[in-house]
């Protein structure tokens, strides 16, 4: 019996322990993605939502990755299973909630895909949760940190990788959201042609995608009075909810700069303002790169890193 096949009948056999489980699902994390993956493909055939092309492969490999997380999260606790019918019995349940993310037709446009894209990768990534601020809202670096009052210690915390961002995370993010080159320079164009009407779908996507995202940390998840946020801001404490939930919620972010408006008035009121590529000294950045690289997310060290909560 070869590797994978041995591997594919341990998957289907029952585990009877955590660390059998932990130790399996590690071993056979391609194993589990490639199911995963094609789970999500099936669904989006059958639902009409398929096409057959390098866009919907990566669509269908994100959505792997994250069915994929969920099992391993919830795994440990259902132990004993048979991790292959554990994994295809949370999927179903999944894709048969009344609403998940992927029922959202609009998320699958280009620009529904970038959102989408760019906010689930904040959610494992500060570098990218911190981009947030300049991709929807245009706010460079020393206008964070002056909106979230944040004082040097934490903007060098936040902000102490961010270079990585420029030069290989912003790539990754759009490679895993299934958005070529050619589709970001159609959304460039829309901007540029119809700016009003490309704002308001924006606008719409993003608190559809935020809302969504925003669960996937309960802590910092509900929204503050004004008043609390002004507490929050007077008595200076909570860097960590500030600058978690304001880059993930439109509604809050208005409020504290509503709130703070007098500390900074050379800075215009949080309006979307979309910039697809990071900003660059030395030219604007392509995806050339993922052209070529094309389909390249099976390797099972990438599903290994993107599977690392930390907080790369
Ligand atoms: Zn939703
Ligand atoms: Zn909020």
């Amino acid at each position: 019996m070869g590797e994978r096949q041995l591997l594919s009948t341990r998957l289907s056999t029952l585990v009877s322990t955590v660390e059998e489980f932990d130790r399996l699902a590690a071993e056979a994390l391609p194993e589990l993605l490639d199911r995963a993956t094609g789970h999500a493909r099936r669904f989006l055939r059958e639902t009409g939502q398929w096409a057959d092309d390098i866009s919907h492969e990566k669509l269908a490999l994100r959505w792997g990755y994250e069915l994929l997380e969920r099992f391993l999260v919830s795994g440990r606790t259902e132990v004993p299973c048979r991790p292959f019918f554990l994994l295809d019995s949370i999927i179903a349940k999944y894709f048969s909630q009344p609403e998940p993310l992927c029922y959202h037709k609009d998320l699958l446009s280009p620009l529904g895909r970038f959102l989408e894209g760019m906010t689930s990768r904040a959610v494992v990534s500060r570098d990218a949760l911190m981009a947030l601020f300049y991709h929807l809202y245009g706010f460079g670096q020393g206008q964070v940190v002056r909106i979230l009052g944040l004082g040097t210690v934490e903007s060098q915390r936040v902000y102490k990788n961010f270079e990585r961002w420029r030069q290989t995370g912003w790539q990754r993010a759009v490679a895993e959201s299934g958005v070529s080159e050619m589709e970001l320079r159609q959304i460039e164009e829309d901007k540029h042609r119809q700016p009003e009407r490309l704002k308001a779908e924006a606008d719409r996507l993003i608190r559809l995608v935020q809302t969504h995202y925003r669960r996937s940390e309960p802590e910092h998840f509900p929204c503050l009075t004004h008043q609390k946020w002004a507490d929050l801001f007077e008595q200076d404490y909570d860097f960590d909810y500030r600058v978690w939930h304001l880059a993930m919620c439109r509604d809050c972010l208005v409020d504290v700069y509503e709130l703070r408006q007098d500390e900074l008035t050379d800075i215009q009121s949080p309006q979307i303002d979309l910039r697809l590529r990071p900003l660059q000294k030395g030219g604007i950045v392509s995806l050339f790169w993922t052209q070529q690289g094309g389909g390249n997310g099976h390797s099972g060290g990438q599903s290994a890193q993107r599977l690392s909560r930390t907080s790369a």
